[in-house]
């Protein structure tokens, strides 16, 4: 059941058609008074624009109302017609999974050998082993942790009947829609990242910043009375000039994407949404470090 991209009431269809296909009449939304869904006249490229911007009503369009079949004027309904639009919508956004993990998986492994010069087939390999470990655990701990804030809210599975709830994404909810959530949203980080680590060089382990003993040594406050703060700094400062920024960029920026889309689907509070993307960060970072001891990625 297709929802209003700016409010998520349910709505039964988003538009409807005439004789000619390409007359067709947007419904409107009973409760906010828009268009339920301007955006299925679009192109893929204002999608993708609202995508990187982050906009709330392109992922509504995309995880509910994407495929969605009108009302056709000129044909009497069929009450099987119903059931066979929630099949091929889950088996859609199966698809779109599946789609988005490879091309994601495919983009985070080239990033990570554009730096490489030697770089051979067989590493390449294990990069990419890598970082499907990485995505799935990933994806799998979000959605487990996900539904189980969910069941514990008895938003999902819901407690007793849906009739006359106006909230359109739980009334079509199913737990596909998360990885899908998530996927959408990596996509503008790891595109960042692609591009920029064709200039970018990794930062050279053996560097040490020359001028932070200047630094800390003209600070309007003495540090060297106590050993331990200048130590503490010493080692912030050492860990920041070896860390690898762009990919600390990227991962923030990622994370924040991901914490937004998932408002945008979940009922969740922010701080149970922030909790259920480091979760995944998390098991991410586990899975990273159990690859490096299985193959040496
Ligand atoms: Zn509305």
């Amino acid at each position: 059941m297709p929802i209003c991209v700016h409010c998520a009431y349910p709505a039964k269809h988003l538009y409807t058609t005439y004789k000619t296909k390409s007359n067709i009449r947007l419904g409107v939304c009973p409760r906010c008074d828009r268009f339920l869904d301007p955006l299925i006249e679009h192109d893929p490229l204002i999608l993708l624009l609202d995508l990187i911007l982050l906009k709330p009503r392109v992922f509504l369009h995309l995880l509910f109302n994407r495929g969605t079949d009108p009302l056709d004027a000129t044909a009497p309904p069929s009450p099987s017609a119903e059931e066979m639009s929630k099949d091929r919508r889950k088996t859609r956004i199966q698809e779109d999974v599946m789609i988005l993990f490879g091309m994601v998986v495919l983009a985070e492994t080239v990033s990570r050998v554009i730096p490489l010069d030697s770089s051979t087939f067989s590493s390449c390999l294990k990069i990419m082993c890598a970082v499907v470990c990485e995505t799935a655990a990933q994806h799998t701990v979000t959605l487990g942790c996900a539904l189980l804030v969910l069941r514990w809210r008895g938003w999902y599975p819901p407690r007793g009947s849906l009739q006359g709830v106006t909230d359109g994404r739980r009334v079509d909810f199913i737990p596909w829609l998360i990885p899908l959530t998530l996927l959408y949203t990596s996509l503008l980080p790891l595109l960042l990242q692609l591009f920029l680590s064709i200039w970018h060089s990794p930062p050279d382990p053996a560097f040490t910043p020359p001028a932070w003993d200047t630094f800390v040594d003209s600070l309007p406050f003495d540090i060297s009375q106590h050993p331990y703060i200048r130590q503490i700094a010493m080692e912030l400062a050492d860990v920041w000039s070896k860390a690898d920024r762009l990919w600390l960029g990227t991962r923030l920026l990622g994370g924040m994407s991901a914490g937004f889309g998932l408002r945008v689907l979940l009922p969740t509070r922010p701080c149970e949404t922030t909790a259920i993307v480091l979760a995944g960060w998390a098991a991410a970072a586990f899975a990273a470090r159990a690859m490096e001891g299985v193959l040496g990625a």
